[in-house]
């Protein structure tokens, strides 16, 4: 694979009313009309670069929307306040009550917990399977089903989706396959799989300095646009909105998310190996023992690697939460859910970001309790950070010097 779209976003110009080099905000949340007719017009969504009220659009949410348009190859996009508020309009969007969807059983515990949970009062069921088997997805497909859900890579298990095998699959029943990008931005482009919607949680990567949550959704105009609408649109109505102030914000952290994604791969890369050559169970997409290692390698878009993510399972909680500790002290980096950071950041999932999936579902899909996830930062020196972790391994026993 090989999508520039860095060139696109560097191509990407807008400027200030002063000739500033960065947008102007939109501090506003109403906007005024001349005349009454514009304004009538507007409403009923007819007319191209006119604003109306703050939850339906603003200024600087479509200069961030439209950059996140060119990372993924989209004809549109709108941002959300949260990554979870842009997942839970697509599903309310695609879905109505007694519909069906069929998604990845490895997701985030959030969006897991919407499907299993907040659906019911719709009487939407979801159907959680295994989808690197395309067999498997395909028997779950109902005369009811709406679409077909996964993470490009998944959340916390770093298992690889077949964009590919997914999204024909998904044409073959005329089906959206809806693919959450949060792990891999750059990295990945679904659409250019075939994929029809994308979603990033835009608090981790995207904006990468966890100061905010935010969220996208990238597809069709005519998608976007329903999500919008005033009568019926799930963005529109829910409101779940981003600020101006913050999309400005995030727009000018994504202007380096190009040189963040290479470092975070380079040096995520470069642990998984150590870890793997001292004979710990390493789980990284770029190792070639990866069960998804093949599928990874023929998706990205190969000078971002294969992430900034890697799992570690060293068999207990105990261990876990201790080695957690003791590199945290030893300035490691954070014992923090989240991901997309400067600094690492680590947690062990089972009992934090995927505790709303119960333990024996856990169980099933892998995902032990002595499982740490990482995510690794943009270290100047990752041989020192190595030399650090191994210390604290050792002196905890995990592993022999
Ligand atoms: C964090 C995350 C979300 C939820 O995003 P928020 O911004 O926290 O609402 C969804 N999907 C994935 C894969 C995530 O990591």
């Amino acid at each position: 694979m090989d999508y520039k779209a860095a060139n696109n976003l560097q191509d990407l110009q807008y400027f200030g009313e002063f000739g500033g080099v960065n947008p102007s905000i939109s501090d506003s949340s109403t906007y005024t009309f001349i005349s009454a007719k514009t304004m009538f017009d507007t409403f009923e969504g007819n007319t191209e670069g006119c604003y109306l009220y703050s939850r339906h659009s603003t200024p600087s949410n479509l200069y961030l929307g439209e950059a996140l348009a060119a990372l993924e190859d989209t004809e549109s996009a709108n941002v959300y306040a949260s990554g979870m508020g842009a997942i839970t309009s697509v599903i309310l969007q695609l879905c109505d009550a007694n519909d069906h969807i069929v998604s990845s059983r490895t997701i985030y515990g959030g969006t897991y917990a919407f499907m299993k949970n907040f659906l019911k009062k719709f009487n939407i069921k979801t159907s959680f399977v295994d989808t690197t088997s395309i067999e498997t997805v395909e028997k779950a497909i109902t005369k009811n089903t709406k679409m077909i859900y996964c993470e490009a890579v998944s959340n916390p298990l770093l298992e690889v989706a077949d964009i590919k095998a997914l999204s024909e699959l998904a044409k073959k029943y005329n089906l959206p396959l809806v693919v959450d990008n949060t792990f891999s931005p750059l990295s990945i482009t679904p659409t250019k799989l075939g994929a029809d919607i994308v979603i990033h949680s835009l608090t981790k990567f995207i904006n990468g300095t966890s100061d905010c949550v935010a969220g996208v959704v990238c597809g069709t105009i005519d998608f976007c646009s329903s999500l919008k609408d005033v009568n019926s649109g799930a963005a529109m109505l829910l409101g779940s909105t981003l600020d101006s102030l913050r999309a400005s914000s995030i727009l000018k952290n994504m202007r380096t998310l190009h040189i963040r994604m290479k470092k975070h791969s380079d040096n995520a890369h470069f642990l998984a190996k150590k870890m793997e050559n001292d004979g710990l169970k390493v789980s990284y997409p770029g190792l070639n023992s990866h069960s998804g290692n093949k599928i990874m390698a023929k998706q990205i878009n190969v000078e971002y690697g294969y992430g900034g993510l890697l799992t570690l399972n060293v068999d207990t909680l105990e261990n876990a939460n201790a080695l957690m500790e003791l590199m945290q002290t030893k300035n490691i980096g954070y014992l923090a859910v989240s991901l997309g950071f400067y600094k690492t950041l680590f947690s062990a999932p089972g009992t934090s970001t995927s505790s709303e999936i119960p333990v024996d579902e856990q169980k099933k899909m892998g995902l032990s309790e002595g499982l740490i996830r990482f995510s690794i930062g943009l270290d100047n020196d990752i041989e020192r950070t190595y030399s650090i972790m191994r210390e604290c391994m050792v002196s905890l026993k995990i592993l022999k010097s």
